[in-house]
C-alpha cells in the first residue's frame, strides 16, 4: 500500500502576490489537488505563478462531505493543499472541519505559513503585541455587536478585529461606545496594497474620521483596539495583600503596616495606607 499523503495548509497573499513564498510555491506546485475556498479566484493566483495543479472546491457549505473525499485520497497516497481566497486558511476562512477530520483519520496535517492579516496589522499597528486576542468578525446586527463588544470592554490584551468596509463605520462607532471615546485604536486597510493604510487614534477621532472620508470605507480592514487599562486610583487590593495588611496591623501603627505592606507586595503605600484606615475605623 502506498505511503499516505499529507494536507498542506498554505497560506497564500492577502494582497501582494510577492509575499507567498517559495515553500508554497513548491508545494502547491507538487500536490495532485489544490481545495479552493474560490476555484475561479484561484485558478488566476496559481497560473500567475505558471501552476497548473488541479484546483477542487472547499467552502463553508460543502466542506464536510469534502473533507471525507480527501480523507480518501490522502490514503490512497495523493497529497492535498488547501488555500482560502487570501492569507492563511481558518483565519476567518474555511478549513477547521477539513483539518479536524483529517487528523481524527490519524492523517497528517502540515501548515506552511505566509500572510495573514491580522499578524500583518498586529505587527504595525504600535499596540501592545504581547497579549492580544483575535476576534475575527462581529456580529453584523447591532444587539449582537453590542453584547460582543461588552464582554470586551475589560479586556486586557489588544483586541483584533476583521470588518467588512459597509460595516466599519458602524462598527467603529460602537467601539467607540462601548470601550469609550479615548480608547486608542488603529484601523490596518488594504494591507500590501496600493492605498495601505495605519491610522492609529482615539476611538472617537477614529470614527470621525472615518466618517468624513468615504475612501476609508472602502477596500479590506482591520481594527484593532489597545488593552483596557484600570483607571487610576481603581486599584483594588488581592485577597494576600490584605492578609499580609491585616497580619501587620495586628503588631504596627497604620502607617508603618502600610508602609511594609507595601514593601512586601509592590502595591502603593497610600493606596494600603487607605486600605489600612478602612480596616481600622
Ligand atoms: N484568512 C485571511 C487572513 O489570513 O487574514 C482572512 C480572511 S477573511 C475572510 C477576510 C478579512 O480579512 C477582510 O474582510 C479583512 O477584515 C481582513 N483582511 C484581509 N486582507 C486584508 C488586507 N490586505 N488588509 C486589511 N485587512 C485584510
Amino acid at each position: 500500500m502506498a505511503a499516505a499523503g499529507q494536507l498542506y495548509i498554505v497560506a497564500t497573499p492577502i494582497g501582494n502576490l510577492e509575499d507567498i513564498t517559495a515553500r508554497a510555491l513548491r508545494i502547491l506546485a507538487e500536490v495532485a489537488v489544490i481545495a479552493a475556498e474560490d476555484t475561479r479566484h484561484s485558478a488566476k493566483l496559481i497560473q500567475h505563478f505558471g501552476i497548473n495543479t488541479p484546483l477542487i472546491a472547499c467552502h463553508d457549505h460543502n466542506e464536510r462531505a469534502l473533507a471525507e473525499r480527501i480523507v480518501t485520497r490522502l490514503q490512497a497516497g495523493e497529497s492535498v493543499a488547501l488555500i482560502s481566497d487570501a492569507g492563511t486558511p481558518l483565519i476567518s476562512d474555511p478549513g477547521y472541519h477539513l483539518v479536524r477530520q483529517v487528523r481524527d483519520a490519524g492523517l497528517v496535517v502540515v501548515p506552511v505559513p505566509g500572510a495573514c492579516a491580522m499578524v500583518a496589522a498586529l505587527s504595525a499597528a504600535g499596540l501592545p503585541s504581547d497579549r492580544f486576542a483575535f476576534e475575527g468578525f462581529l456580529p453584523a446586527k447591532s444587539a449582537g455587536r453590542l453584547a460582543r463588544l461588552q464582554g470586551l470592554a475589560e479586556d486586557e490584551r489588544t483586541l483584533i478585529f476583521y470588518e467588512a468596509p459597509h460595516r466599519l463605520l458602524d462598527s467603529v462607532q460602537a467601539m467607540c461606545a462601548v470601550f469609550g471615546a479615548e480608547r486608542q485604536a488603529v484601523l490596518a486597510r488594504e494591507l500590501t496594497k496600493t492605498f495601505e493604510t495605519i491610522h492609529g487614534a482615539p476611538l472617537a477621532e477614529l470614527a470621525a474620521w472615518i466618517a468624513a472620508d468615504s475612501n476609508q470605507q472602502r477596500g479590506e480592514c482591520a481594527v484593532l483596539i489597545a488593552p483596557w487599562q484600570k483607571p487610576e486610583g481603581d486599584e483594588s487590593l488581592d485577597a494576600a495583600t490584605l492578609a499580609i495588611l491585616d497580619a501587620l496591623l495586628v503588631e504596627l501603627p497604620v502607617k508603618k503596616a502600610a508602609a511594609l505592606a507595601a514593601q512586601i507586595t509592590g502595591v502603593r503605600k497610600n493606596l494600603l495606607y487607605q486600605q489600612a484606615l478602612a480596616r481600622k475605623a
